[in-house]
């Protein structure tokens, strides 16, 4: 045995832990294909999450970011847009070994052979993203403008974190793939404007984003250059049940390599920062926990969540949110959170069901227990 703890990927979850488990006095051995790699997507947390990264960390802060369904509810807490390379600096591989490569699941097992622990970080689709992909996944197209462009897109909001309004459509009652706008500062001036499937399975195409993003940003009277020539296009791809299978035998897995994904908002950083710590702390202590059960039981209560979404029509999905928005705060987080329980979990869902429209209630009820509804 050479080493304490083997961590194989280097993204978010997995740096996070040999950053800690190194910090913590453990020896550590991290493979990555791309080790010193930037990390690039747009990463967001609430500031209650961040735990004791140091301020350097944040790009950007969104105050109060708006939810808008029928009706407009900004949400009592900040959202904060994340400096990847502050926070690559934060998690810091001094004293860590680093290699460079990419291990399928018997080399990842081997390491067992050469460390005491060895842990599973690849993400959810260590052997690439497939374009034929059945599994249900996040999807979004999103340009990057200056502040003043955005301005028309915003309606006189700071921030959106969800604008579940139609306009990418013409039509009164579409039928189509229900999807959002989200409009966040990244600093500098400078707005994220993305269209959001939330859940399709497959992912509702990414040309079909763009030209729904580009409909709707223009139907609020922004400048079509900024859209067709943007400072920057970010695309993005989350398989919401995570990895689907389990780690090798005799491994540890987190992050999206362990299901640490939440299924219903495809987020998963303020997980695995503080699941990086808690394991961290055990592994130093010499307790080395049991793989926790993936689908423990409030992974049923948001599968049932998962599979509304993936049914829901676009009425629906307006109805479902302006739920969400009339919830309170603790509702609210307990929802959004990958680390709520089942009981909070169904009583923020309870909460969001109870006051429905009975229309909307049976929709919903259709939704979680229906066939999928058609790509489009
Ligand atoms: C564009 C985009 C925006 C997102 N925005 C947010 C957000 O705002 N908030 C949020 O919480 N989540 C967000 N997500 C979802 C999710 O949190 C991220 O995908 C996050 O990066 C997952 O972290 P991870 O460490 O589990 O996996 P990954 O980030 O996928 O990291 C996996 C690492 O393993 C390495 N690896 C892969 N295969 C192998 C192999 N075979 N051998 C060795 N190493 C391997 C990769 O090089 C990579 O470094 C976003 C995702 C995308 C794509």
């Amino acid at each position: 045995m050479t080493v304490d703890v083997a961590v194989v990927g280097l993204g978010p979850a997995g740096r996070a832990l040999a950053s800690r488990c190194a910090a913590g006095g453990l020896s550590v051995l991290a493979v990555d294909p791309r080790p010193g790699a930037a990390w690039t997507p747009t990463y967001g947390i609430w500031a209650d999450e961040l735990g004791d990264l140091p301020a350097s960390v944040v790009r950007a802060r969104a105050e109060n970011p708006e939810l808008r369904a029928i009706g407009v509810h900004p949400l009592e807490r900040t959202y904060l847009v994340l400096d990847n390379a502050a926070l690559q600096d934060a998690l810091s591989l001094d004293g860590v070994e680093v290699r460079t490569g990419r291990l399928d699941d018997a080399q990842v097992s081997a390491l067992r052979g050469e460390a005491a622990v060895v842990v599973d970080a690849r993400g959810a689709r260590p052997a690439g993203l497939r374009p034929d992909d059945p599994a249900p996944l996040q999807t979004a197209y999103g340009v990057v403008v200056p502040t003043a462009a955005a301005e028309p897109a915003l309606g006189g909001a700071g921030s959106l974190l969800m604008d579940w309004r139609t306009d990418w459509t013409q039509q009164d009652r579409p039928s189509a793939t229900p999807t959002f706008l989200y409009a966040i500062p990244v600093g500098g001036d400078r707005m994220l404007l993305e269209e959001t499937c939330l859940a399709a399975a497959p992912g509702l195409p990414v040309p079909e984003l763009r030209t729904r993003l580009r409909r709707r940003l223009l139907a609020r009277g922004v400048d079509p250059a900024a859209v067709d020539h943007p400072l920057s296009r970010e695309v993005v791809r989350i398989p919401l049940r995570g990895r689907g299978s389990p780690p090798p035998p005799g491994v540890l897995a987190v992050g999206t390599a362990g299901r640490g994904g939440h299924r219903v908002t495809g987020y998963s950083v303020a997980h695995s920062l503080r699941q990086a710590d808690e394991l961290a702390r055990a592994l130093v202590r010499g307790q080395v926990p049991d793989d926790p059960d993936p689908m423990d039981a409030a992974e049923h209560v948001r599968e049932v969540g998962l599979r509304a979404l993936l049914r829901l029509s676009a009425q629906g999905m307006l109805q479902l949110f302006e739920s969400f928005g009339r919830l309170p705060a603790t509702r609210q987080r307990d929802f959004l959170a990958r680390d709520a329980g089942a009981a909070e979990l169904a009583a923020a869902m309870w909460g969001m069901f109870a006051p429905m429209p009975v229309t909307a209630k049976a929709d919903l009820v259709r939704a979680s227990l229906g066939p999928s509804r058609q790509r489009g």
